[in-house]
């Protein structure tokens, strides 16, 4: 065991920050990282039982007891650094050192992932090294740079800051050559003194760079450009475009159905090109890379062809449905080293107990040696106890006595003809290839097809909705999320499994059978049932459930159901304080306690009682009321029955907010974690976690005095475009939802429904919008709330969440 000071000198070759993520101990070095839910200290242990050696580890974590307990450590490397992330990034800084090939740094607030993608796509360099996903934090640019190697002849990456001063540790690990600034809005507002001020700060990326490209248009960033950046790098050539008729570099969009063309007036010389988006951030990101290609002389045509390739991209890992009851993992828009590495994370992350199955393309742009490279891939992939691995591709065939478990394929065509794809049955199947494989026709077999459409989950705000209600409690109260009604429409096990995660202390579910789906998922917390039938006394036993008990009658049978036993039962005595809905009143309280102490074979868990109406200052006094009254009676049972283990616990997701004081022992999470802030005043910290959408099934053109759909209830007014989209009531698009009263959105237009919604479909009125068959119609999410639905339809959020029905796919994923 040895403790070190700065610099870092290390022959280890991954640099890891997550612990649950190790998969080559024995080339690891291991940064602890304190951050705002997890200390990285405190996996120190676990990891050296893993064979990780090497550590840089906090001095203010480094106490006497801790190094005293580090010491015991044997064979152990300890740095003690002031700031192990600042460690991380001079580590990943004087690697970057290593090389003089063209760099390409992105910042900006929004595109940056998609221009480094599409760049990687339309440059063509054979080694390419870039940020693998959206890695483009105080983490993950170091992360990413590290992965550079002397074979790249490319790199492109990306930098994304929160606040101000933070690019001053990312330039000197990117120091791209060229650069290119996106845009500016409005995200991390509050990390900044001003708009100015944060193009100010991205500006530092290009301190040294000798080429920028940017639009002119944004006035913040063109007068930062003019006053600051040319000041401390007065030789940077500018590339400003702007779509102001008379500029100097000049663009000129046009929309057409499902292309749009660009003129672009360059150095004197006009170009056209064709690029198959309509939406303007596509446009604007399609611009930045034609002027950077543009700017390395590649040849038009080439240009041209190159960009009617061009894809959308799917910005995250999606969990999506499968065949079989599996799950797929759809990444399959490119296959580097880094990004498999962050695929395979993605998959180690579902606590599933699925079989782990990877399918997966030869790899390219790594610029490793191929031998190499396949052993490099081949010992990540072993430790991520994957069951099945499948190799499309003559490269990885040829290689494939790195792979345990392997079937390997030369192409997809032959993959897809010859591979039993029925025997993947309740697998987590991650599908990973690079774009000339087409692995979308894999998907397609392995999809799940229903109606199109789906409701996504985006479990990282379901993360930062957690973290919100969890800063607000403290961490000396509990907190039980409730999972009912299939986790309030997202889906419950895969919530649950997230919950599981992140060590939430219990889940409260309304029935039996719900609990026991997330038993049979795997989850292991305390299940609190709310609504436990009798006649499903037997399976609470058998999966370890804890119901609810909230009357005599309930209690005596619950009794009659275990006497025969002799372990203790756990059990959730239920007050009413008001509700008048299921509970023991103040009146039973005296017999209540004389019953249980006559039965010790039943543990009270906890005793709760509902708010009725915390959501509403208007109930204020009467919250009170009831707050005081469970006090005073759950007290009561407590010192009666001297258990002092017992929870106490009544504030669900509006209680948190607006009765700080009475937290108790414990909260119940419902809505707000979904999303809905349903006081009001605190809706700005929240995530959008459900987006409910569909797709356009057909257009009509359609005459004034047409009418549309059941009951000729939509008469046309005038000439108008209309689609048939495919969601209707049956779906949980609510009926009142017709003759205008619910709008969708289709291409960012709010389209109002024609006519009455239909069991499967609904009319919408596209004149005002762009699009096509097939196009993506949002119902909900973070452009239309749901609050503004229910609002509409006189109902509440509640209804909405948990009315999408359960034909919807559910589709999951992370950013
Ligand atoms: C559903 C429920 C909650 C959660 O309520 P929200 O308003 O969604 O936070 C809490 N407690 C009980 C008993 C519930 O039934």
């Amino acid at each position: 065991m040895k403790f070190l000071s700065e610099p870092i000198i290390t022959e280890a070759t991954v640099l890891l920050t997550d612990s649950r993520f190790v998969s080559q101990p024995a080339q690891s070095i291991f940064f602890a990282i304190k951050g705002e839910h997890h200390d990285g200290h405190q996996f120190i242990d676990d990891l050296y039982q893993k064979g990780v050696r090497e550590f840089v580890v906090e001095k203010k974590a480094a106490t006497n007891d801790f190094q005293n307990h580090l010491s015991k450590l044997v064979g152990a490397k300890f740095w003690l650094v002031e700031n192990a992330i600042r460690a991380l990034q001079n580590l990943s800084a004087e690697h970057r050192q290593k090389f003089d090939i063209p760099v390409i740094g992105v910042t900006g607030s929004n595109g940056k992932t998609i221009v480094k993608e599409w760049l990687g796509a339309l440059l063509k360099d054979d080694s390419v090294v870039k940020s693998p996903r959206s890695y483009n934090s105080q983490l993950g640019v170091p992360l990413s740079v590290w992965e550079m190697n002397e074979n790249h002849t490319l790199g492109i990456f990306e930098a994304g800051i929160s606040k101000s001063g933070e690019m001053e540790y990312l330039e000197p690990i990117i120091r791209p050559s060229i650069g290119i600034f996106t845009n500016i809005g409005s995200a991390h507002d509050e990390g900044f003194r001003s708009r100015k001020q944060k193009a100010t700060e991205k500006l530092r990326l290009f301190q040294r760079s000798k080429t920028l490209i940017y639009c002119k248009d944004y006035e913040d960033i063109d007068d930062e450009i003019r006053i600051l950046l040319k000041a401390v790098n007065p030789s940077i050539e500018l590339i400003g475009w702007s779509r102001k008729a008379g500029a100097k570099i000049y663009v000129n969009a046009t929309k057409l159905n499902s292309y749009s063309t660009l003129q672009i007036l360059w150095n004197s010389k006009i170009y056209d090109f064709k690029i198959p988006f309509v939406d303007d951030a596509s446009i604007e990101n399609a611009t930045h890379c034609i002027f950077l290609m543009l700017h390395q002389t590649i040849n038009v045509n080439v240009i041209q062809n190159r960009l009617d390739a061009l894809k959308p991209i799917a910005m995250r890992l999606e969990l999506k449905q499968g065949i079989n009851d599996c799950y797929l993992i759809d990444d399959t828009y490119n296959n580097d080293y880094a990004g498999l590495s962050v695929a395979l994370n993605f998959m180690s992350q579902q606590h599933t107990k699925r079989s782990k199955v990877l399918i997966i393309s030869d790899l390219l742009q790594s610029g490793l040696e191929e031998t190499e490279l396949y052993e490099s891939i081949g010992d990540l992939i072993k430790g991520k106890e994957i069951d099945q691995i499948i190799g499309i591709g003559e490269v990885i065939s040829r290689n494939q006595k790195y792979f345990k478990n392997g079937v390997f394929y030369h192409s997809t065509e032959e993959f897809l003809e010859k591979y039993p794809i029925n025997q993947l049955q309740s697998s987590l199947i991650l599908v990973k290839g690079a774009r000339k494989f087409e692995f979308e026709k894999i998907i397609n077999r392995l999809i799940h097809k229903v109606h199109g459409t789906v409701f996504e989950v985006n479990l990282d705000a379901l993360t930062n909705n957690l973290n919100f209600y969890r800063n607000k409690v403290g961490s000396g109260t509990k907190i039980m999320v409730m999972v009912k009604a299939f986790a309030y429409g997202s889906g419950s096990a895969e919530v649950a499994s997230l919950l599981e995660y992140h060590r939430v202390d219990y889940l409260g579910v309304a029935y039996t059978d719900e609990g026991v789906v997330l038993r049979q998922n795997g989850i292991k917390l305390p299940i609190m049932v709310l609504n436990p039938q009798p006649e499903s006394f037997s399976k609470l036993v058998e999966y370890k459930l804890e119901p609810e008990i909230y009357s005599f009658k309930l209690l005596n049978q619950y009794l009659d159901f275990i006497s025969s036993t002799e372990t203790t039962f756990k059990i959730h005595l239920k007050l009413d304080t008001g509700m008048h809905r299921l509970g023991f009143e103040e009146q039973d309280i005296e017999a209540l306690i004389g019953l249980l102490k006559e039965n010790p074979q039943i543990e009270i868990a906890s005793i709760f009682s509902h708010l009725v109406g915390a959501d509403e200052s208007e109930h204020n006094a009467f919250s009170k009321t009831q707050i005081e009254k469970f006090d005073r009676m759950s007290k009561q049972i407590i010192t009666s029955l001297n258990s002092q283990k017992t929870l106490r616990h009544i504030c669900n997701s509006a209680g948190i907010i607006r009765f700080p004081d009475a937290k108790f022992d414990m909260v119940r999470l419902g809505i707000g974690l979904y999303g809905v802030e349903v006081t009001g005043s605190e809706q700005k910290s929240l995530q959008t976690v459900g987006t409910l959408k569909t797709v356009i099934s057909q257009i009509k053109n359609l005459k004034a005095g047409e009418t549309i759909g059941y009951s000729r209830k939509g008469i046309l007014e005038k000439d108008s475009r209309i689609a048939t989209i495919a969601i209707g009531y049956a779906d949980g698009f609510d009926r009142g939802f017709s003759k205008g009263v619910g709008k969708v959105l289709v291409n960012g237009v709010a389209c109002p429904v024609v006519g009455n919604v239909c069991m499967d479909m609904t009319m919408i009125d596209i004149t005002d919008a762009i699009c096509e068959e097939g196009d993506e119609v949002i119902i909900f999410g973070k452009d239309l709330s749901i609050r503004d639905l229910a609002d509409s339809i006189g109902t509440i959020t509640y209804e909405i969440l948990t009315g999408v029905s359960e034909r919807v796919k559910r589709v999951f994923y992370k950013e």
